[in-house]
Protein backbone atom coordinates (compact mmCIF):
# COMPACT_ATOMS: atom_id res chain seq x y z
CA UNK A 1 0.00 0.00 0.00
CA UNK A 2 2.77 2.72 0.77
CA UNK A 3 4.78 1.66 -2.31
CA UNK A 4 2.10 2.28 -4.07
CA UNK A 5 1.14 5.84 -2.90
CA UNK A 6 4.60 7.35 -3.38
CA UNK A 7 4.81 7.82 -7.07
CA UNK A 8 2.08 9.74 -6.72
CA UNK A 9 3.30 12.34 -4.08
CA UNK A 10 6.67 12.28 -5.99
CA UNK A 11 4.88 13.22 -9.37
CA UNK A 12 3.12 16.01 -7.43
CA UNK A 13 6.01 17.62 -5.31
CA UNK A 14 7.82 17.71 -8.97
CA UNK A 15 4.66 19.90 -10.46
CA UNK A 16 4.66 22.01 -7.38
CA UNK A 17 8.77 23.12 -7.31
CA UNK A 18 8.51 23.66 -11.56
CA UNK A 19 5.74 26.19 -10.82
CA UNK A 20 7.27 27.64 -8.11
CA UNK A 21 10.31 27.95 -9.67
CA UNK A 22 8.05 29.98 -11.86
CA UNK A 23 6.39 32.05 -9.76
CA UNK A 24 5.38 31.20 -5.92
CA UNK A 25 1.85 32.21 -6.58
CA UNK A 26 0.70 29.81 -3.87
CA UNK A 27 3.21 31.54 -1.40
CA UNK A 28 2.95 34.85 -2.11
CA UNK A 29 0.15 37.19 -0.23
CA UNK A 30 -1.45 38.94 -2.71
CA UNK A 31 -2.22 41.92 -0.22
CA UNK A 32 1.12 42.58 0.35
CA UNK A 33 3.52 40.53 -1.53
CA UNK A 34 4.96 38.74 1.61
CA UNK A 35 6.02 35.35 0.90
CA UNK A 36 5.06 32.83 3.13
CA UNK A 37 7.94 29.97 3.03
CA UNK A 38 6.57 27.55 5.32
CA UNK A 39 3.07 27.32 3.66
CA UNK A 40 2.36 23.42 3.89
CA UNK A 41 0.68 21.48 1.28
CA UNK A 42 -2.45 20.30 3.48
CA UNK A 43 -3.01 24.40 4.05
CA UNK A 44 -5.99 25.46 2.41
CA UNK A 45 -6.35 28.68 3.46
CA UNK A 46 -3.65 31.52 3.25
CA UNK A 47 -3.03 33.28 6.22
CA UNK A 48 -0.50 36.07 5.94
CA UNK A 49 0.98 38.21 8.81
CA UNK A 50 -0.96 41.55 7.64
CA UNK A 51 -4.62 39.90 8.41
CA UNK A 52 -5.29 38.63 4.79
CA UNK A 53 -6.90 35.26 4.78
CA UNK A 54 -8.55 33.18 1.57
CA UNK A 55 -8.09 30.36 0.11
CA UNK A 56 -5.12 29.25 -1.10
CA UNK A 57 -6.57 28.87 -4.76
CA UNK A 58 -8.30 31.82 -4.41
CA UNK A 59 -4.49 33.61 -3.75
CA UNK A 60 -2.85 31.89 -6.05
CA UNK A 61 -5.37 32.65 -9.19
CA UNK A 62 -5.13 36.31 -8.12
CA UNK A 63 -0.98 36.39 -8.23
CA UNK A 64 -1.13 34.55 -11.21
CA UNK A 65 -3.45 37.08 -12.71
CA UNK A 66 -1.03 39.51 -11.98
CA UNK A 67 2.04 37.75 -13.18
CA UNK A 68 0.22 37.58 -16.39
CA UNK A 69 -0.02 41.79 -16.24
CA UNK A 70 3.70 42.13 -15.31
CA UNK A 71 4.70 40.24 -18.04
CA UNK A 72 2.26 42.04 -20.82
CA UNK A 73 3.21 45.40 -19.66
ZN1 LIG B 1 -0.12 39.85 3.43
Amino acid sequence: MDSGSTPRLNSLEIRLRIVDRFYPSSKTCCVCGNIKTDLKLKDRVYVCDCGNQMDRDLNAAINLERCDQYKTA
